[in-house]
């Protein structure tokens, strides 16, 4: 549980229409004359509620792969080290494949995530992430949708966690070391 006060950084409201603005960028981009499909992948466990809210802003065909990617332990502090799992009966060859994870800090997941990707042959790889903390980056890496910059800090609720807890959260929300217990 959260001891006392917990401060509201990004709010449902503005959640939701920030979700509908990268929706309309990803339907403004993709070619709907082209026969690939547009293959979501949504990075565990983070990107799961984000990815359910934005696949249905998406008025194109989409299939919905998923990907563990973890390099966060417990804590608040990466540990830089990233491991990929990806596995699905279906084929990316040829595919138009959108990585959507929950927030970007340092960048070596979506990074990592995206030279994994590259060895499954899709036509095209793009990245997606709700948050991005670009203080924190580390690594050269190109978001192709981003929802929103915020100030280096650790965020909890709408899928992502503290330690697997309050990802149930409608609300964005700060988290400080001690506030947890
Ligand atoms: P990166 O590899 O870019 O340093 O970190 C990306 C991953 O770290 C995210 O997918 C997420 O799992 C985790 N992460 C980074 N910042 C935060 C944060 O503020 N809150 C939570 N819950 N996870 C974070
Ligand atoms: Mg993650
Ligand atoms: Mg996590």
């Amino acid at each position: 549980m959260l001891k006392g006060h917990r401060e509201v950084l990004v709010s449902r409201e503005t959640i939701a229409k920030t979700v509908a603005e990268i929706g309309a960028a990803i339907n403004r981009d993709y070619d709907k004359n082209t026969d690939r499909p547009l293959v979501v992948i949504s990075l565990l466990k983070g990107a799961m509620v984000f990815t359910a809210d934005l696949i249905r802003t998406l008025n194109m065909p989409v299939r919905l792969e998923v990907l563990v990617a973890s390099s966060y332990g417990d804590g608040t502090v990466s540990t830089r080290q990233v491991n990929v799992k990806y596995q699905s009966f279906d084929s990316l060859e040829g595919c138009d494949v959108l990585l959507v994870d929950d927030i970007t800090d340092s960048g070596n997941t979506l990074k990592a995530v995206g030279a994994y990707i590259q060895q499954y042959n899709p036509a095209t790889v793009r990245y997606c992430s709700f948050l991005d903390k670009p203080s924190r980056r580390e690594v050269d890496i190109e978001i192709d949708y981003i929802g929103l910059d915020i100030p280096d800090e650790f965020v909890i609720g709408y899928g992502l966690d503290y330690a697997g807890q309050y990802r149930e959260l409608p609300d964005i929300c700060v988290i400080r070391e001690g506030d947890a217990q």
